[in-house]
């Protein structure tokens, strides 16, 4: 008999907006009980190099570089067998795949997708939408078979041996978590993490943690400049619980992946979003210390008002550069619209005279931490 091409009718939106709380999370659960597992060996990893702008592939990339388009694959499927879900965690082989109801499937990937993976690289990684058709009757339960492949809005990756590692597609946000104090406020650092996500067509998120231990005044002119530049900023204490309800609202709905620098509350801020949030997160960092894959595995957490929470066990800490130094003024919001009144088309906005960025600085159009901010990172200077 020959098989249907569903064609378009199988791409019906994955995950119902609204939906209730989602089933909880059983297939990985096992690893859940060996918090002592969740030491932070991954978080120290370096992506690439000492911090430096390089030509190197590096955590986030980008829809434009081909990579992407291949990925997305047409199958002949039966389409009263397939649901449309998506990758909640890869092990190996093995792909959890979550559909509309919350129902978690342990899927391999059909023969033809896998010619497609490599060392580096599976076929699927979490966040993915996929179709998968289900086991036959009277085979395990909960098992299927992913047979398509969608294509992905976005992605981050990051350099493994020189050559992408995709970590997870279909990224939303990326919430740059950092601290008013203890540690200190390192708005150039908040600057380097703006460049790498927005770069990779991503929107930022500036979430300041541990607000209550500085004057909100002194806060207020960093944060305008990001806000002014159209950068949401949420002021947030764990302690207090200031900033929760609006980061609730930020998250809703929406895929999260979490990046900050150790130290800064990042752990504080998912258990104050859900209680035991954190310990969920940690199942995948046990889950790779016990070496039982290679690979950095992300996972797609579900919040229980819809949304979810991307954690990895090495992208908290990674330090991602993935762009060239000579564009480096282009993902600088408030740089880029000064670029052309530079005399030299080369223009490194540095020691140039007749240079654009300088004479907005100068006329305060600029803002000089900002510019300074650029100057560092062009020289590629180290936190
Ligand atoms: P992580 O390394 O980013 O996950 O940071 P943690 O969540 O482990 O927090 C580091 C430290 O900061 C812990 O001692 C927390 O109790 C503390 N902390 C977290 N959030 C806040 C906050 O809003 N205010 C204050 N004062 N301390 C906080
Ligand atoms: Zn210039």
């Amino acid at each position: 008999m020959p098989r249907k091409k569903t064609g378009k009718k199988i791409r019906t939106e994955f995950r119902k907006r609204h939906e209730e709380r989602i089933r909880k999370n059983d297939v990985t659960r096992d690893f859940a009980d060996k918090p002592e597992l969740l030491a932070d060996v991954h978080q120290q990893e370096r992506v690439s190099g000492k911090g430096k702008l390089t030509r190197k592939r590096t955590i986030i990339g980008t829809e434009d570089d081909g990579a992407d388009s291949e990925n997305a694959f047409e199958l002949q499927v039966d389409s009263e067998k397939s649901l449309a879900g998506v990758v909640a965690q890869v092990f190996g082989l093995t792909s959890i795949v979550r559909v509309a109801d919350g129902t978690e499937y342990r899927c391999t990937v059909k023969g033809v997708l896998k010619s497609l993976a490599n060392d580096y690289q599976n076929v699927v990684v979490a966040g993915d939408r996929v179709t998968i058709v289900l086991g036959d009757l009277g085979s395990e339960a909960n098992q299927g078979v992913i047979v398509r492949v969608e294509p992905r809005v976005n992605h981050i990756s990051r350099t493994s041996r020189k050559r992408q590692q995709i970590i997870a597609a279909n990224v939303d946000q990326v919430l740059v978590v950092a601290s008013a104090a203890e540690p200190m406020l390192k708005p150039n650092l908040i600057d380097r993490f703006l460049v790498s996500i927005g770069q990779a067509k991503i929107q930022p998120i500036i979430i300041i943690n541990k607000a209550d231990l500085v004057p909100n005044e002194d806060l207020q002119p960093v944060i305008g400049v990001w806000s002014q530049l159209g950068y949401p900023v949420v002021l947030m204490s764990t302690v207090t619980g200031l900033g929760l309800r609006r980061l609730h609202s930020v998250l809703a709905n929406r895929n999260s992946v979490i990046t900050g620098q150790s130290g800064v509350g990042k752990s504080s801020i998912l258990n104050a979003i859900e209680p035991g949030l954190q310990q969920r997160v940690g199942t995948v960092s046990s889950e790779n210390q016990k070496g039982r894959h290679t690979t950095t595995s992300a996972q797609l957490i579900p919040l229980a008002r819809g949304g979810n929470i991307i954690d990895t066990p090495g992208i908290r800490q990674f330090q991602l550069w993935d762009v060239v130094i000579d564009e480096l003024a282009g993902f600088f919001r408030d740089i880029r619209p000064f670029i052309n009144q530079c005399r030299y088309p080369n223009c490194t906005h540095t020691h140039e005279e007749n240079c654009g960025v300088k004479w907005g600085v100068a006329d305060g159009k600029i803002d000089v931490r900002r510019y300074e901010s650029y100057c560092q990172m062009r020289e590629g200077d180290e936190y």
